[in-house]
């Protein structure tokens, strides 16, 4: 079969090879592939800036946003033939580490997890996969081809999860909500903050394209520029960035008592904008948390189905913006001005 395949930290290794079918160790269910969405990892891991092959071996199949259709159910679960099903990315690490071993692998503390399509195990952008009936989860038939929207909204139903959480802590009935950035992740996130009844601020640096029709039609308000001249004090900010500006206006401009979630991986930046010891004042006499979020478990799959499944179709088939053939992924991997969610398409859904 054909599979999309990389050798790791070789930059521009990747392509389109025969690769012998999935073996049954890899798990009972036989699905074949229907789409596979692209994100910043895959491009970073055919930059050869990460990834990790399995043991022993030189190439790793690529693609970590799945979405399939059962071939063979197999012995054991409760999914049939010619259902949809994504599969979970990541699994435990072989310790386990307590949060591994209570199935919060999200949480890991060894860092010795492994994932699919990143880290030492095949992804799914492969005509056929197989996978264990416990790391499978079943979409609903009415997504189609937008099932393979929910591993970014697990993202962001984690981060939800523990904003929540630590929102707890003290009396608390939060009303305002900005996103930094309007990518997947961003769009996603205020998609679930109007899920929860909040409102919905986007802040992106685009002015035009399909990102602030997407967030108005949503029922949120799009900004452009800097965050500091929002005009308000967000009790809640979900930071989808990475960006050293943004992330330090956030923390400015956080209400009292508020909460920064950080979703964006970046690096570098200047540090002068706010000098960690001003800004770790200003959270401390605001009360304020700061906290990275990152991954998912099955609590928060299962919870990003029931999302998705609860959102307008036609809005968020607006989010999947190209898909190309498996032939040529190097179009889906090559970054556009108006992409929001690429995805490589190997079947109808
Ligand atoms: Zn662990």
């Amino acid at each position: 079969m054909k599979a999309i395949t990389v050798e790791p930290h070789r930059a521009g290794s990747a392509q389109l090879e025969d690769v012998p079918e999935p073996p049954l160790r890899q798990g009972s269910i036989l699905v074949e592939a229907v789409a596979v969405g692209v994100c910043g990892t895959d491009i970073e891991i055919v930059e050869g800036k990460y990834g990790w092959a399995p043991p022993g071996q030189k190439r790793l199949v690529l693609g970590h946003e799945s979405l399939g259709r059962v071939v063979d159910p197999g012995p054991v679960g409760s999914l049939e033939a010619g259902e949809l099903v994504v599969g979970i990315v990541r699994r435990p690490d072989p310790v386990p580490c307590p949060n591994c071993a209570v199935g919060e692998w999200d949480m890991c503390t060894n860092g010795r997890y492994t994932e699919r399509g990143i880290k030492e195990i095949p992804g799914y952008m492969s005509e056929r996969w197989r996978i264990e009936p416990e790391y499978a989860i079943r979409v609903e038939s009415s997504l189609g081809l937008l099932g393979v929207l929910l591993e970014p909204t697990t993202v962001v139903t984690k981060a939800w999860e523990h904003v929540t959480a630590i929102g707890h802590r003290a009396f608390w009935e939060p009303r305002t909500v900005l996103v930094t950035g309007a990518g997947p992740i961003g769009l996603l996130a205020a998609l679930l903050a109007k899920q929860r009844g909040l409102e919905v601020h986007v802040l992106d640096r685009v002015e035009s394209g399909p990102k602030p029709d997407l967030v108005r039609d949503l029922g949120a308000t799009y900004h452009v520029g800097s965050v500091t001249k929002i005009g308000f004090q967000p009790d809640v900010v979900i930071e989808c960035t990475g960006v050293g500006l943004v992330i330090a206006d956030s923390l400015r401009v956080v209400a009292s008592g508020g909460i920064v979630c950080l979703t964006g991986v970046g690096s570098g930046g200047s540090g002068s904008q706010l000098p960690l010891a001003d800004a770790a004042s200003e959270v401390v006499l605001r009360n304020n948390v700061i906290v990275g979020s990152v991954n998912a478990n099955k609590r928060h799959w299962y919870k990003a189905g029931e999302a998705l499944a609860r959102a307008d179709v036609s809005w968020l088939s607006r989010l999947v913006s190209r898909r190309s053939p498996p032939e040529k992924f190097a179009d889906a991997l090559a970054r556009r001005p108006d992409d929001i969610k690429v995805v490589v398409q190997f079947a109808e859904a």
